[in-house]
């Protein structure tokens, strides 16, 4: 399945090279990602040493230090980070950050540990990709089962080896996404998913939609789905369905989302919360307005999109649509804001917080959320006018732009 997600990213990027005569170069530098890092390190679990697989893949850093999530999911593989990390390069320039693309993590289910066992994994497997990282040269942060108490630990596990090894002190820029009483910025945990919701008002702003009551079903209710849902429920729309990995609730009223977040805080999952119970097909197949799939990818294959019976997809994940399901979203008339820009508001904001590390210098939260939304706002806009000019989706608009940023640098850099 991983090899299927890698190979997707990789096919979406040689068919806009050739529509557009890239550099051929470029679209075979990019297939391939510069390093792929794969460490073994024993932590003592119950008495006993197990021995764990951490990945990095430093995908491209032609534009930046590598930038991307690290990723705690029993699926984790080489194949899955690689693709994460190819899109982490896309993304990057398709919000113009100085940054280019990376991603990690453990093949491990983060609920099968305890507190103390999951601190002692992310700071073995910080020690064990040490060298290979820092904040000019590789900077992590969270993704799905990761947190900021996870980035945390891991910061601090590298400030004391940089101290030990070379005698740096602050190095809290290496990981964004900490808490804010390390240096973590305000607003980065609401970033992604508001980003994501911002996205659905511009594409309504275009369409000329009030989205007052309108309705929206959402798959995965994590950091990005549930502060999309917040976001979205602000605009006076209603989630008639939401989803996890425990299944699926519909409600024709609206889901109160205040309460919904304080019982999946509490119960780790949806399952036990009011609302009828329905399956992963039903969920799909509901009529509603915008559909976020914000959980893993693949979620949405082709016989699942022939059902959809939505207006505009919003990919909160990082891949949620095959390419098969993508052209019928497409023949159907169903518009697709593609993850590469609806999820970019979680590396712009850590790409603020490292600012602030750096400068060691804080922003508040309005201005945090100004800055996203002004950001958002405005990468929406010149990826919707590349889709008019050039005539295609926002997907392939998206490509276009990222890649021709990308052939710009090299072009001036060299291939050296
Ligand atoms: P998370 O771990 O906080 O939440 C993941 C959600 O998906 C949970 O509700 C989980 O129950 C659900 N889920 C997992 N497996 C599922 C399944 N098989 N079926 C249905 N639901 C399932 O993760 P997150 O940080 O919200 O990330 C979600 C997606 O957004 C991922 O694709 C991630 O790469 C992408 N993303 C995250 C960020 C970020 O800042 N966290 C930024 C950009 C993109």
């Amino acid at each position: 399945m991983t090899v299927k997600v890698f190979n997707m990213v990789k096919s979406q990027i040689n068919k806009i090279s050739k529509q557009h005569n890239i550099n051929k170069n470029i679209c075979n530098i990019l297939q391939n990602p510069n390093s792929v890092i794969q460490t073994n390190f024993p932590v003592k679990i119950n008495n006993e040493y197990k021995i764990f697989q951490g990945y990095r893949v430093q995908h491209n850093n032609i534009c930046g230090p590598y930038k991307g999530g690290l990723r705690f999911n029993e699926n984790v593989d080489i194949n899955e980070v690689s693709a994460l990390a190819t899109w982490m390069t896309l993304k990057c320039s398709v919000q113009d950050l100085p940054y280019g693309g990376g991603k990690g993590g453990i093949a491990i289910n983060p609920n099968d540990y305890s507190s103390n066992q999951l601190e002692d994994i992310c700071r073995a497997f910080t020690k064990s990709i040490y060298k290979y990282i820092g904040s000019n040269v590789d900077i992590p942060a969270p993704d799905v089962g990761t947190n900021a108490e996870m980035m945390n630990w891991m910061t601090d596990e590298y400030e004391k080896l940089s101290m030990a090894n070379s005698n740096l002190s602050n190095q809290t820029s290496t990981f964004t996404g900490k808490s804010i009483e390390y240096g973590g910025c305000e607003g980065r945990d609401q970033a992604t998913g508001t980003g994501v919701a911002i996205c659905v008002k511009e594409w309504a702003r275009k369409k000329e939609i009030d989205l007052k009551d309108k309705t929206f079903i959402l798959q995965g209710f994590g950091n990005v789905g549930s502060f999309a849902a917040k976001k979205m429920i602000s605009y006076g729309m209603k989630m008639i369905a939401v989803g996890d990995h425990s299944g699926y609730l519909f409600n024709q009223d609206g889901f109160d989302i205040d309460s919904l977040q304080e019982y999946v805080f509490k119960n780790k999952s949806l399952d036990g919360y009011l609302g009828k119970k329905i399956n992963k097909s039903e969920f799909f197949a509901l009529e509603a307005d915008v559909c976020v799939p914000a959980a893993l990818e693949m979620e949405i294959t082709e016989k699942i999109a022939d059902n959809l019976k939505c207006k505009l997809v919003v990919e909160g994940a990082n891949g949620p649509l095959t390419e098969n399901a993508d052209k019928v979203c497409f023949e159907k008339g169903i518009d697709v804001i593609p993850d590469i820009l609806a999820n970019s508001g979680g590396v712009l904001v850590s790409y603020f917080e490292w600012l602030q590390n750096k400068q060691d210098y804080y922003w508040s939260l309005e201005k945090v959320l100004n800055k996203l939304d002004l950001n958002m706002t405005s990468a929406f806009d010149k990826i919707y006018d590349i889709s008019l000019k050039n005539n295609s989706n926002m997907r392939d608009a998206c490509y276009y732009y990222s890649l021709k940023r990308i052939e710009g640098i090299y072009e001036k850099r060299g291939f050296h």
